[in-house]
């Protein structure tokens, strides 16, 4: 057929997979066209994701911490807030990053379509812009289309009810707010709403909040926030939810559900992403999509069709905006020619909650499941001078090693910062370090990272079988 634009790549989605993929390929050589149906670039994460509840997440962090204040001679009162200014600088903080992105695809001369796109066969992509359909001729692709919230069925359509992105529209804050759903998400958008004076309730399916998180950190993280929370329903599901004058009325069934519907001003549906890759006429052009909606590849992110790759949430998990800019990266670089592979031996997590938790690598529970012998390396905070003059003695890092080989396969860490320090045991692992070398890697003194360093020489100075 006839082409609108014949381009050595085409990448579609511009979240951080996107955007880092077609930067690279740029870089490299290679004319790109970067498709996205949204007037701004960053996807996700910089719109509604990362990015804003980073900020919002940082302004409850402070308020809490002040409210510690009063017990330590400086009082500052109740706080006032400003809901619509407080909107004002998360949008702003948005659109400082979002703009910079489009000032780095014109810098590397990466065009950017705005328009919805869909495969018309292995080598064009239909573009529906305000324009009219563009095509696309493309000799490679690069899939980065994403994931958006899941859906639950029996949900009405009413403003009180919301997905994350509703969430962070931050548009009242509610005296009684449900959140569906115990992930990070939902634990997130909850420390912001409770800090800002909802109540909160949660309920999930699963045993525990945070599941696949060291029981160990969540313990701490859970006795921490009990404050913040009227009723955590675990092994409990929403059955019914309807949506009348005075409230939201929900239905529950489980283990933890209480006998009678209970009334919420907000529910928030945070119950997982799925992927987009059944919105993409990826058949017209051969690639496979499994019934959830996930692209399989291989470790160039090349699909069943090797000239077109898929990256970030839509090929699998953890869906994170970093494992999504590597892949972007290896995926570029591949489309280029060169021979790179996604190998991470571990990609880290971390909940930026209050207090953060955060955790890398195998996991004990993990561990033991799978019979594999461990030691292990704990410092608890309350041995920290920096976290004590902090007030965050309660925190500690875990820190996982091989009993045979000696080196380190996890870690986990709760307490403040705790994802800002997560990234040296992330370094640790991939570069096969053992107990002593991060024991005798000297760290800052006093700071919350040293712990790490003071974790591996409890771990180096111990027994190798577990207490
Ligand atoms: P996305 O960011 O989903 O981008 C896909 C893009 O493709 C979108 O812009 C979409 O509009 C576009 N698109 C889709 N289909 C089409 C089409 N047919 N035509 C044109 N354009 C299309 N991750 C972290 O690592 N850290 C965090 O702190 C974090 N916090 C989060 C908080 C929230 C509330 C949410 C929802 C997510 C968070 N995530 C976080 C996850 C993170 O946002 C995602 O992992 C990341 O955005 C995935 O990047 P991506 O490039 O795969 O896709």
């Amino acid at each position: 057929g006839k082409a609108d634009i014949e381009i050595d790549l085409v990448v579609l989605g511009a979240g951080p997979g996107g955007y880092s993929a077609a930067f690279r390929a740029a870089d490299l050589g290679l004319k790109v066209v970067l498709v996205e149906r949204y007037p701004t670039l960053g996807g996700v994460c910089l719109n509604v994701g990362c990015i804003p509840s980073k900020a919002l997440l940082h302004v409850a962090a402070v308020m809490e911490e002040a409210a510690h204040f009063a017990a330590l001679g400086v009082d500052f009162n109740t706080p006032k807030v400003d809901l619509d200014k407080l909107r004002a600088h998360k949008d702003k903080v948005v659109e400082k990053l979002t703009s910079g992105l489009s000032g780095m695809a014109k810098a590397r001369k990466v065009q950017v379509l705005e328009g919805v796109g869909k495969f018309a066969d292995p080598h064009h992509l239909a573009v529906a812009t305000d324009a009219g359909v563009k095509v696309v001729k493309f000799a490679q692709a690069i899939i980065a289309a994403g994931s958006q919230a899941v859906k639950l069925p029996f949900i009405p359509g009413d403003p009180r009810i919301v997905d994350s992105t509703g969430a962070l529209e931050l548009a009242a804050v509610p005296k009684q707010m449900l959140v569906i759903g115990g992930g990070i998400i939902g634990l997130e958008m909850a420390t912001v709403y409770s800090t800002l004076g909802a109540r909160i309730s949660v309920v999930e399916m699963l045993d525990g909040l945070m599941t696949g998180v060291d029981r160990d950190l969540v313990k701490v993280w859970e006795k921490r926030n009990a404050p913040r929370f009227d009723k955590v329903m675990l092994k409990t599901k929403t059955t019914k939810v309807e949506a009348k004058t005075g409230g939201i009325w929900v239905t529950f069934e489980g283990e933890q559900a209480p006998a009678a519907p209970q009334c919420y001003d907000l529910v928030l549906v945070a119950a997982g992403r799925s992927p987009n890759g059944k919105k993409l006429d990826a058949d017209k052009a051969g690639v496979n999509v499994d019934a959830r909606g996930f692209i399989a590849v291989d470790s160039q992110l090349r699909t069943n069709v090797p000239h077109i790759f898929a990256i970030g949430d839509i090929v699998g998990q953890p869906m994170l905006a970093h494992k999504a800019v590597h892949e972007g990266h290896v995926a570029a670089e591949a489309a280029a020619g060169h021979k790179s592979h996604f190998d991470a031996v571990v990609i880290p997590s971390v909940a930026y909650t209050d207090p953060e938790v955060a955790w890398v690598g195998v996991t004990e529970d993990q561990a033991r499941a799978e019979g594999r012998s461990i030691s292990k390396g704990l410092f608890p905070w309350a041995a920290s001078g920096r976290a004590i003059a902090n007030g965050a003695d309660y925190g500690f890092t875990k820190l996982l090693f091989d009993a045979e080989t000696k080196r380190i396969i996890g870690g986990g860490i709760v307490g403040p910062s705790a994802g800002d320090i997560i990234g040296e045991i992330a370094l640790a692992i991939e570069m096969g370090a053992d107990a002593e070398d991060i024991g005798k890697t000297i760290h800052p003194h006093p700071t919350l990272g040293e712990t790490v360093g003071l974790a591996a020489e409890v771990a180096h100075g111990s027994c190798t079988d577990l207490p």
